[in-house]
């Protein structure tokens, strides 16, 4: 029988023998099966390993949301190494970058894996069989936004990947068989990993959304009325602008049982709307940094939470971790006092790829056990956890993690670029676009708005797309503090 301490790839396996006319993956018109993504996942890895040979390194994956990342995911992990997925909407620098600094042995594509597995041959059977990926060793990394430009890697560990999904399954206690997971986000955003494991983990059909039908609602709400979701993974900005289209309701989706938010505020209005047009389901809000293992707390959004918080909880943190609000000596403080949340458990990563200065700043031990201070603020009332926003130039845009100090510093790598300064456009308390201050190092002959397009196509070579601020404002000089650092105050409200 299949328990929670049977090994995570025997697991996934189980389905692909037991269901294997299943569909498993379904993204724009393509199909795969439980049968396909197994063979091919077992083949895929007899291939990564006769093929690279003892190099070390884990295997980088570039593409968006084709089936065969997933089978190259798998393939992977069977094959002892880990993955870092990487979304074909970063651009060629960032990409290279990343691939560096993981030290990848291979870059896999879509094609590359299309065509490996089309003329794949058995290997001679006195192969010794594959040392899969177990215990602490690293499942995959994910490479999240860097206060200094360079994308740092969070490295997750089978262990932390098992507590993450042992907990995600026993709360919501999914259907074998029998759910329809919503993959909107990029298979870089850790977002992805409640979706994608949630479906591998209980024999699901995974449906990915497209860049393509992101952009255009049309395409977008037809994708969603035949996809049969059961159980909708996404940051709330994304079900937010879903809400625009009136038929967004029962009716579009009407196997729906559960909405699962992560990655940025849940706005109370948000769920509120959600309960009212889709009266049979629940809706979530789940919290948790990357370094953490996706999500570590969650509570049920319903009628009674809602009138009594505002704005929400975002949980009580999963069983067998921690989470404290500490003050800056890293003492707990008080019930319902405002400090850093901090979190302790076995879903805490081991810290940041081959970057020893930056995991110890920000990793350390909290009752015994591996803990991440996160940089949010908090505060814990009657059992649930309070978020209340960064402590430092961290913010989200969209669901999307940027650091203010990435944008600046890839402003500043620009030859054209003396100074940058990014600063948060808010709307309704919530992140609505960035804004770039720049102290030109050349002139740049043209009106502002010709000189921002330049700079913006300069920026889109470095930075995925939804990083580069909207508006730009040019300025011979930065106001100073008194201690002469630009006065970001000062430019903000100028923003006002
Ligand atoms: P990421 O590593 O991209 O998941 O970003 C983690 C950060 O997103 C957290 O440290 C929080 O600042 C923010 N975040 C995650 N979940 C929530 C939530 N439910 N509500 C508010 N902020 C959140």
């Amino acid at each position: 029988p299949m328990t929670t301490s049977t090994h995570l790839l025997d697991r996934i396996n189980h389905w692909t023998l037991a269901c294997p006319e299943r569909i498993a993956v379904w993204s724009a018109s393509r199909k795969l099966t439980w049968g396909e993504l197994g063979a091919h996942s077992d083949a895929l890895a007899l291939w990564l390993d006769a093929s690279l040979d003892g190099v070390p390194g884990p295997v980088a994956v570039h593409g968006h949301k084709e089936p065969e990342m997933l089978i190259a995911f798998l393939a992977a992990v069977k094959a002892g190494r880990a993955y870092v997925p990487m979304d074909s909407s970063i651009p060629e620098a960032r990409i290279a970058r990343i691939v560096e600094g993981s030290g990848a042995a291979l870059v896999l594509t879509p094609e590359r894996v299309a065509s490996v597995l089309a003329d794949f041959e058995q290997p001679s059977p006195e192969r010794p069989p594959l040392r899969r990926v177990d215990g602490e060793d690293p499942f995959y990394m994910l490479f999240t936004s860097g206060s200094t430009g360079e994308p740092k890697g969070v490295v997750i560990t089978l262990q932390n990947l098992t507590a993450f999904t042992d907990w995600l399954l026993a709360e919501h206690g999914f259907e074998a068989q029998g759910e329809t997971f919503l993959n909107q986000a990029p298979f870089s955003f850790d977002l992805s990993v409640m979706d994608v494991f949630g479906s591998l983990l209980t024999g699901g059909t995974l449906v990915c959304i497209t860049k393509e039908e992101l952009s255009n609602l049309k395409l977008l709400f037809q994708r969603l009325a035949e996809s049969g979701v059961t159980t909708w993974v996404s940051t709330p900005s994304f079900a937010q602008m879903c809400m625009i289209e009136k038929g967004f309701r029962t009716t579009m989706l009407p196997a729906m049982r559960r909405f699962l938010f992560c990655g940025e505020t849940l706005a109370p209005e948000t769920a509120s709307q959600l309960l009212e047009r889709f009266e049979s389901a629940q809706v979530w809000n789940t919290y948790g940094p990357t370094e953490a293992t996706v999500a570590t707390t969650s509570v049920r959004v319903d009628k009674a939470l809602l009138e009594k918080f505002s704005p929400l909880p975002v949980g009580y943190e999963m069983p067998g971790t921690r989470v404290a609000v500490v003050d800056e000596a890293g003492a707990p403080v008080g019930e319902g006092e405002r400090g850093e949340i901090i979190i302790a458990g076995r879903n805490v990563s081991p810290g940041y790829l081959n970057r020893p200065e930056l995991t110890s700043k920000v990793f350390t031990q909290f009752d015994g056990l591996p803990a991440y201070r996160t940089g949010d603020w908090g505060r814990r009332r009657e059992g649930l956890v309070f978020f209340e926003g960064r402590m430092d130039g961290q913010i989200k845009l969209n669901g999307y993690r940027i650091e203010l100090g990435d944008m600046e510093a890839n402003l500043r790598a620009l030859p054209e670029v003396a100074d940058a300064v990014v600063l948060p456009v808010e709307k309704l308390g919530k992140v609505d676009s960035l804004a770039a201050f720049v102290v030109l190092a050349v002139a740049i002959p043209g009106s502002e708005f010709e000189v921002a397009a330049r700079v913006k196509a300069r920026l889109g070579e470095r930075v995925p797309a939804y990083m580069i601020p909207r508006k730009f404002h040019f300025l011979d000089a930065f106001p100073m503090t008194a201690n002469g650092k630009a006065d970001r105050r000062a430019l903000a409200a100028r923003l006002a």
